[in-house]
């Protein structure tokens, strides 16, 4: 993490009860900074701004960086760090929590819109190409199935598109 000093007033001391509050944060508050989760996250060596770091910008009432890092977009949802934590702490989660934010507030960063996109156009994450489905067909396997219309309308219910709008979120 690079070093930058903070002001007390550039602080949301508030900021950690709101995260709190939500369905994905609910656990931030439980968080010792024991480093466990950092220790074992398959990504913490790459990543500017460590698990633990993370939770410790919420707590400390860093919005703006805890929202801006990179991290939060980085992590794969293994929950790794939830099996390791002492306290409980469901840091993945607490990463979608933050995450929700920072789509609403700076964007989704490119690289994740496009994915996103491409699950509202054909209902599925990843394309099927015509040679994987003959590869199935060779196999014996069933062809592959993608009720896109309800994948779809879900996802517009859950207003993904709107979310996916581009804001200038950053490359990916
Ligand atoms: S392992 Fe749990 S308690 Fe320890 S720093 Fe990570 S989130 Fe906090
Ligand atoms: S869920 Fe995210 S933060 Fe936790 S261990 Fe996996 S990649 Fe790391």
């Amino acid at each position: 993490m690079t070093e930058e000093t903070i002001r007390d007033s550039e602080l949301d001391p508030d900021f950690k009860f709101k995260i709190a509050k939500t369905y994905e944060g609910k656990t931030v508050l439980w968080c010792v900074q024991c480093g466990m989760c950092t220790s074992d996250c398959p990504y913490s060596e790459v990543w500017d701004v460590k698990p633990h770091q993370v939770i410790k910008m919420v707590l400390l009432g860093m919005r703006d960086q805890a929202i801006s890092c990179q991290s939060i977009w980085q992590c794969s949802t293994c929950f790794m760090c939830a099996e390791r934590c002492p306290q409980g702490v469901e840091l993945g989660r607490v990463m979608f929590a933050l995450k929700n934010i920072a789509a609403k507030e700076k964007g989704v960063p490119e690289g994740y819109r496009r994915f996103g996109q491409q699950v509202i156009e054909t209902g599925r994450a990843m394309e099927i190409t015509a040679s994987r489905e003959k590869e199935r067909e060779r196999l014996g396997l069933p062809k592959t199935l993608t009720d896109s219309k309800s994948i779809k309308s879900l996802l517009k219910k859950l207003k993904l598109d709107k979310l996916l709008k581009d804001k200038g979120g950053k490359k990916q």
